[in-house]
């Protein structure tokens, strides 16, 4: 994600924080300053970033629950809205879709107790003492903040945890496509009541913003649904690109701007030899003709490290590790040899061919 950094390891998954997270904790410093809280900013922005480690444990209580299903976590991000566990995919089996979701907000109700103690506790050893309200005052709002966190979160408006939960319950007793149908329209249908709750009701701006990313995610995972169901079982060779023209690693950026301007390609993978040693994606073409000059060779600006695919691999599963890791070019490979290439406007394209052929 662009704009987050890289802040730590927990257990090997990269924790980042999106820049605007700290625009939060200033924001909160400013208001805890300014409302005279007994503490000050110190205080409040204690009290956020407690918040948020506990938004990073319920984060990390997915994304363990994923690994242990093998499924490779790229790295959670905190956002001002809350935390996301950036997965390559959900685990297809059902049973663990529901586990790794339901974690989550387990998680955040056990903390919840655990502050609900711990405020009861110190609110009993400390009472009389200087700063005596410090420390149940902290623990009881840790308490509630994760009681929301823990029931919001199973509230079952998908692509929410509990709305994960629900599609795969449903689809226990349903072909997945139409369980994340039905899990769809209760998510949207959710997530317009949230939006006008929000609005008309609470007063809430924050809701509002919350309801339509629910709406928008809901529609997004089910496109992304329906496609990997159209292309489950197709095999990656039917629909790769094998008329393709390569580049070599000597070759200036000037002649791959030529080439591009005089065909629909626009991805190129780099050769040398017999073997597949970079790949050139247009992303990279556009931001080199802005950054370097046209005598710029190839092997300096191509990508190095790069994900391909072999001849037997399903396009679902290939279109599945493109979304996860967010490239869009992957070459096909036997050994090293180049065989052919798929990107996202070819598996778009095939995609409505046989949508096309199958009706
Ligand atoms: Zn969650």
């Amino acid at each position: 994600m662009k704009w987050s950094y890289q802040v730590t390891r927990l257990f090997g998954i990269p924790l980042r924080i999106h820049v605007t997270f700290l625009l939060l904790l200033l924001f909160f410093a400013m208001a805890g300053a300014r409302a005279g809280e007994p503490y000050g900013p110190l205080y409040a922005v204690a009290t956020i970033v407690l918040v948020f480690a506990c938004v990073v444990v319920h984060e990390l209580a997915h994304s363990l629950m994923a690994r242990h299903y093998g499924v490779n976590v790229r790295a959670i991000v905190l956002l001002p809205i809350g935390g996301v566990s950036q997965m390559e995919a959900m685990p297809e089996d059902p049973k663990q879709e529901i586990k790794v979701s339901v974690v989550g907000p387990l998680t955040s109700l056990t903390l919840a107790a655990l502050f609900y103690l711990l405020a009861l506790v110190t609110e009993q050893t400390l009472s009389g003492k200087s700063f005596a309200t410090f420390g149940p005052e902290m623990f009881s709002k840790l308490f509630w903040i994760n009681l929301m966190l823990g029931l919001f979160n199973i509230l079952p408006a998908f692509p929410m945890d509990g709305g994960r939960v629900l599609r795969g319950v449903l689809a226990t007793r349903m072909e997945q496509v139409r369980a994340t149908k039905v899990a769809v329209e209760i998510g949207q249908a959710i997530a317009i009541l949230m939006f006008f709750f929000g609005i008309f009701y609470l007063n809430s701006l924050w809701l509002a913003v919350i309801a339509v990313f629910i709406y928008l995610g809901a529609e997004g995972e089910e496109h992304a649904t329906m496609i990997r169901a159209a292309l489950r079982n197709v095999p990656v060779t039917r629909a790769m690109l094998t008329r393709i023209e390569t580049v070599a690693p000597q070759d200036s950026l000037g002649s791959v701007v030529e080439k591009a301007c005089h065909s629909l390609q626009a991805d190129f993978p780099v050769v040398e030899g017999d073997s597949v040693v970079g790949l050139l994606p247009k992303e990279i073409i556009f931001a080199a003709i802005h950054e370097t000059s046209r005598e710029t060779p190839v092997s300096q600006i191509m990508r190095k490290e790069f994900l391909s695919a072999t001849r037997d691999e399903t396009l679902d599963h290939v279109f599945q590790k493109m979304q996860g890791q967010g490239i869009s070019l992957v070459p096909i490979v036997e050994g090293n040899r180049l065989m052919g290439m798929i990107n996202l406007e070819q598996i778009g394209k095939y995609h409505m061919m046989c949508e096309l052929a199958g009706r």
